[in-house]
């Protein structure tokens, strides 16, 4: 074993960014996997500025830039009159104020980037079907043994297996996560099937009570990616078999026609539960460490999870590379660093969340208070989002 060799667990975008900027910082890596492949979902993902330059910071944002969509604006509408309430800007203004773009791009394509980067790295050993079942933390070193019986030692671990990791359960012991009775389905079209274009160039979301569709282009816009969230009815009512294709399109009925004909664009074979976790202020114990999802899942309605996940990997990897023979010291100061900005992301995403989803007189009143704010007006509401991590940090 390398006294710098650091064990990290997970290798999904977390695991791969946190391999990559800690092999960057001179340190060996081990990085086990528990599926038999690297891979992500045919879907699409949002990143803000905050994270595309972190892609910069690693050479991937060529290669990025050359399949992503540059929005032209984030467009909210209701899902009922089809009627636009609020729009923010991704124009110069944006641009002068934040430096770096905003895109949106296929989430395999992304993978695909940090996971070539870290196979092309000599200090980055990548391992598949390696699910780690046990964590043994001698205090000098930790060893971990996987599921199929093989054991690892490094000098640290971090945790980066997602929502339901089992380090979260070693350091914070904490159970399953919070389940919010929130859905999504996804489809991904040829862009050709939309006969409608007006809004092809922007992220666009259409927002009902408890529900919303969301649609943006992908791969250079040759695609359109749909993502269909609703609140489920039985899950309410405490049944256990909730979330059904016939729940989606009963939620549906109060929108518009025309939206509820982008339905037809989803794939009804899947859903996804919309789960988060309460913020937490210590996810590190003693060389044990979680980063991404394993450290604070949080909902979707700011599109920040794995913006998050980048965030904190160039952050730990600058706290361990300061404090290379303690990395307990070093991981309580990066928690440190990170805890209340991934805590406000995560209550931020659920207070937003309930304003997408307002029905009645709270989507009157939310229609009323944003439909007057200009484009340009709402980049302050996002300012201490998107501006990210210190320069100092990157
Ligand atoms: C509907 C939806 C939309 C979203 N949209 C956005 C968005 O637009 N922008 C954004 O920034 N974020 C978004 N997110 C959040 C984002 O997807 C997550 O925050 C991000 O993928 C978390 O990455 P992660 O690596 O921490 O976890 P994961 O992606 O869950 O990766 C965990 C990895 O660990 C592996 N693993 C699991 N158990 C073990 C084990 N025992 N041992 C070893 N490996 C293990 C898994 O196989 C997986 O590869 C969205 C989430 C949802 C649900």
């Amino acid at each position: 074993m390398s006294p710098q060799n650091i064990l990290i667990s997970g290798g999904g975008l977390g695991g791969l960014s946190c391999a990559l900027a800690l092999a960057e910082r001179g340190f060996e890596v081990t990085l086990l996997e528990k599926a038999a492949e690297f891979t992500e979902i045919g879907y699409g993902i949002q990143l803000g500025p905050n994270a595309t330059r972190i892609l910069k910071k690693f050479d991937l944002w060529d290669d990025a830039a050359k399949t992503a969509v540059f929005p032209e604006a984030m467009v909210f509408l209701d899902a009922l009159d089809m009627k636009p309430w609020a729009r923010i800007d991704l124009n110069a203004a944006f641009a002068a104020r934040f430096k770096h773009p905003y895109v949106v791009i296929h989430r395999r394509d992304l993978l695909g980037f940090w996971l070539a980067a870290c196979q092309r790295h000599p200090r980055i050993t990548l391992h598949t079907s390696r699910g780690l079942a046990r964590i043994a933390d001698k205090t000098t070193h930790v060893e971990v043994e996987c599921e199929d019986g093989s054991a690892f030692t490094g000098r640290c671990l971090i945790g980066c297996e997602g929502l339901l990791s089992p380090s979260r359960q070693y350091v914070v012991g904490d159970g399953a996560p919070r389940v919010t009775g929130f859905l999504a389905y996804r489809g991904v079209i040829p862009m050709d099937r939309l006969h409608d274009r007006t809004y092809e160039k922007s992220v666009i979301g259409w927002f009902g009570h408890n529900i919303h569709l969301v649609q943006y282009g992908l791969r250079a816009g040759d695609v359109l990616n749909n993502v269909a969230v609703f609140g489920s009815a039985a899950f309410a009512r405490g049944e256990e078999d909730f979330g059904s294709p016939e729940e989606l399109h009963a939620m549906f009925a109060q929108a518009h026609p025309r939206v509820r004909d982008f339905l037809e664009f989803i794939d009804l074979d899947r859903n996804w539960m919309m789960r988060d976790r309460h913020p937490v202020s210590n996810w590190t114990r003693g060389n044990v460490t979680l980063l991404g999802d394993a450290a604070h899942p949080t909902l979707q309605y700011v599109a920040q999870g794995a913006c998050m996940a980048f965030e904190d990997s160039v952050v730990l990897s600058d706290c361990l590379a300061r404090r290379l023979q303690d990395p307990h010291q070093a991981f309580l100061e990066y928690q440190e660093k990170r805890y209340l900005r991934c805590a406000r992301i995560v209550l931020t995403a659920r207070a937003f969340g309930s304003v997408l989803h307002a029905g009645g007189i709270e989507r009157d009143l939310r229609n009323a208070i944003y439909r007057p704010r200009s484009p340009d007006s709402l980049h302050y509401e996002v300012d201490w989002i998107y501006r990210g991590i210190r320069e100092t940090e990157i």
